[in-house]
């Protein structure tokens, strides 16, 4: 069932998407987001990088934080940001919180469905994993184990949650974690929310990372995944769908959203 192209009213006005950039992306991942996805959720979405750009903040409408983290793919960048973004989330009143990577897509109306189905005042960590085992940790010489959901897949908090954590690792008090862990920022997500205060990760397999075959997700099943992603390196990892070729469209996102939202702009022309 393919989805019509949801009017602005129809998205919940309450989920606010953080997607995750750097300076050195603006040019290569964005372009493909903004001309997509974002149209379906322009008043939800925010840009959190670490690079002012003059022309990111026009065509975005000025939906661009700009964290005062470094351009590094260092643990502590990385931590900073998320720690940026879940500040900015609290800050903004909306119930729902959703992490996105610049190389994720995110299905607008499927993500809607989604958060209607769980109540923000109660807590909730939704997203995928990927490992099989939960991950086991060593700090002051006590074992711990426990799931975090993948951020190259998308993830959602739900404000009751999000406000639970802000004393732990608000304020940019997740960088400390991620240090004494010595875990990326979506690990440390995890180990603050199951093991700290003990809540429950929720498998939602619709969320997909390029850490998973994205082939294997056939076709008749797109409208109801929630994100998609691709990785171009060496070995191509991207959604098999028809539409635009290759070198139009490398990364499968514009073959997508038209397959999705046939009567999408952009689906038009080309
Ligand atoms: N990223 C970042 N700073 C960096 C490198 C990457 O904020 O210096 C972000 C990037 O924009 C993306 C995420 O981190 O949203 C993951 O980066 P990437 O997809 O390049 O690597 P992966 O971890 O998926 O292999
Ligand atoms: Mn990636």
């Amino acid at each position: 069932v393919r989805h019509s192209l949801p009017v602005d009213d129809d998205l919940i006005d309450n989920v606010f998407i953080t997607v995750k950039t750097t300076g050195r992306n603006h040019l290569t991942r964005l372009p493909v987001i903004i001309k997509t996805w974002f149209q379906l959720a322009k008043k939800q979405t925010w840009f959190f990088t670490d690079t002012y750009d003059q022309h990111l903040s026009q065509v975005t409408g000025g939906h661009v934080i700009h964290t005062n983290c470094s351009a590094t793919h260092s643990r502590r960048a990385l931590c900073c940001k998320m720690s940026v973004e879940l500040d900015v989330f609290l800050e903004s009143k909306k119930k729902w919180f959703c992490h996105v990577d610049d190389d994720n897509y995110v299905n607008v109306p499927a993500l809607n469905g989604l958060l209607k189905m769980y109540n923000p005042i109660k807590d909730w960590y939704l997203g995928r994993t990927s490992t099989t085992k939960p991950l086991q940790i060593r700090t002051k010489s006590q074992k711990t184990t426990f799931w975090f959901a993948t951020g190259g897949a998308g993830f959602c908090l739900s404000r009751a949650l999000v406000l639970k954590m802000a004393p732990i690792s608000g304020n940019g008090k997740l960088m400390a974690i991620g240090d004494r862990i010595g875990l990326p920022d979506d690990v440390s997500v995890g180990y603050v929310i199951e093991h700290l205060l003990k809540i429950q990760l929720t498998r939602v397999e619709q969320f997909h990372s390029h850490l998973e075959p994205m082939k294997h997700i056939k076709t008749h099943m797109f409208s109801e995944q929630l994100t998609f992603s691709y990785s171009l390196d060496n070995e191509p990892n991207t959604v098999d769908v028809n539409g635009f070729n290759e070198i139009t469209d490398p990364t499968r996102f514009f073959s997508l959203h038209c397959f999705l939202f046939p009567e999408s702009s952009c689906c038009v022309e080309k």
